[in-house]
């Protein structure tokens, strides 16, 4: 088991103040792997406040200074990839080939995409050229708190932590506590790029205590949380009190609108894409849509398809999907299947209990669902597993109609050949974002969502203003 008990915090490896311990669980095999502390408000205090002593010269580095760190940071995390991949597959059940390719891959993305924009960004300018003695700095938002969940852990710190160095600013990260082992790691890459003492520093713990204590400090200036709406909801409260800026990835249930003229591998891949990472993605497609003159087509062709869908050991190299997070986790998704069930929902490959052969860890069986209304709790709930819902529809309003009616709005998918219903219905479409026949979304496109999928936009440059504020000065000469 290894012991991962201490914080980073003023450019060192500290002992906390803290004793209370917090055990992680190798989701795979349902044993401890790691043992990490649970951070109280001594500790916090001790991060936030050298967050905060860092502020008053790091806010004033050069912009060569960062982009400087950065490109080392990069090169270091190249060379840990493997050790950071390794680590996503122990804590939190990514397979190792998605692990490598995808999980670790992002973050790496997001590093190299970020020191781009960093480049190309004017912190200051005119407002324009009627105006050129009106001035734009674009400042440091100051000390932020970062708060990550664990179903893309590098991905989502990378997020937040690039931004955050780039900006300017200075910051407390507190990753998930279900999966601290990678954000560890980078900050062993952090430490080894010699970054100024306090810029970066890391806490482990829970949401109650350690995020509370983190979220309510007065000297916290911005909160960056990606997690669930209940714990968005909280942190918003808390920031409300002394005007903390605030940006929240939150959840999704996105929909997939299978036109009749799609590509019939669009129903193969929508599944593939919902049951990815063992559906714990904020984005998956997880309502299908399908045009009723192909509905059966596709409901056959999803019930092949996912009884043949590998599950299996995240340690093992493969396309297979992993287990689940936790075992709180693998109860709620077991009791949002039978809910399905219970509401009449036809079940057409799946269900509940574990595959065949798996009797250890939180596997879950892919599961599909037909002849779902939009009323029922499988189409309304984030269920955070692989778990589809398919939903016939007639015409393209009565689409646009059952894909909007959901309290989210972050990621809707469109299939079909005709590129002008693409533009209408894209238009329509109540997200931050829409994917076309499986182009995908640009890792330095605004990700973020309408509705209770958020507040604010990550990744790129919308990533990196959302760590700046904008001071306009007159008179500049
Ligand atoms: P969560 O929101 O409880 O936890 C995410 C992070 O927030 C963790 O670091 C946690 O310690 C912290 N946190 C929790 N409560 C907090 C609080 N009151 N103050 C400050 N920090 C707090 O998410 P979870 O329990 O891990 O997952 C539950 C559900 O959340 C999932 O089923 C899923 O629907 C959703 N979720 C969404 C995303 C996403 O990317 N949008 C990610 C993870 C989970």
């Amino acid at each position: 088991m290894l012991d991962k008990k201490n914080f980073y915090i003023n450019g060192e490896w500290v002992k906390p103040h803290s004793s209370e311990e917090i055990k992680v669980i190798d989701p795979a095999t349902e044993e401890n792997c790691a043992v990490i502390t649970l951070g109280n408000k001594a500790d916090i205090d001790n991060a936030v406040n050298a967050a905060k002593d860092a502020y008053e010269s790091w806010a004033f580095s050069s912009k060569e200074e960062r982009i400087g760190l950065l490109e080392k940071l990069y090169e270091n995390y190249k060379k840990r990839w493997a050790d950071i991949a390794e680590a996503i597959t122990l804590e939190m059940g990514a397979p190792k080939d998605f692990a490598t390719k995808l999980q670790a891959g992002t973050g790496a993305s997001h590093i190299k995409s970020f020191i781009r924009y960093l480049k190309n960004f004017e912190f200051e300018k005119p407002l324009g050229e009627h105006a050129p003695n009106q001035r734009l700095i674009y400042e440091p938002k100051g000390v932020c708190a970062l708060i990550t969940p664990w179903n893309w852990p590098m991905n989502q710190v990378c997020l937040k932590v690039m931004p955050a160095i780039a900006a300017g600013c200075t910051m407390v990260l507190k990753p998930s506590e279900l999966a601290p082992l990678s954000s560890m790691i980078l900050a062993e890459i952090i430490d080894e790029v010699k970054f100024p003492k306090g810029v970066f520093n890391l806490v482990n713990g829970d949401g109650t205590t350690t995020g509370d204590a983190l979220t309510s400090h007065p000297d916290i200036n911005m909160i960056s949380f990606t997690g669930s709406t209940r714990a968005g909801a909280l942190i918003s409260q808390n920031a409300a009190k002394d005007f903390k800026r605030v940006s929240l990835e939150l959840g999704g249930k996105g929909a997939n609108i299978i036109f009749n003229d799609a590509d019939p591998e669009a129903i193969e891949r929508g599944a593939l894409r919902c049951f990815r990472n063992s559906g714990q993605s904020c984005n998956a497609p997880t309502r299908m849509l399908v045009e009723k003159s192909m509905y059966d087509e596709a409901i056959g062709r999803l019930k092949k398809y996912t009884e043949n869908f590998e599950v299996g050991d995240p340690k093992k190299e493969g396309e297979h999907i992993g287990p689940v997070i936790s075992e709180t986790q693998y109860n709620k998704i077991q009791t949002l299947i039978q809910k399905g069930i219970d509401e009449g929902a036809k079940l057409v490959a799946g269900g509940t209990g574990k595959p065949d052969g798996l009797d250890k860890g939180y596997f879950v069986k892919p599961t599909v669902f037909a002849d779902v209304n939009n009323e029922m709790d499988v189409a309304r709930t984030e269920i955070f597993g692989p778990v589809l819902s398919v939903i016939p529809f007639e015409t393209e309003e009565e689409a646009i109609k059952i894909a909007n009616d959901t309290s989210y709005g972050l990621t809707n998918y469109i299939q079909t050949q005709d590129s002008e219903k693409v533009q209408r219905v894209a238009r329509k479409l109540r997200s931050g974002m829409v994917d076309v026949n499986g182009a995908g979304i640009a890792v330095d496109a605004p990700f973020g969502g309408f509705k209770h999928s958020g507040i604010g936009r990550e990744a790129g440059e919308h990533g990196l203003e959302e760590f700046l504020e904008v001071k306009a000065v007159g008179g500049w000469s």
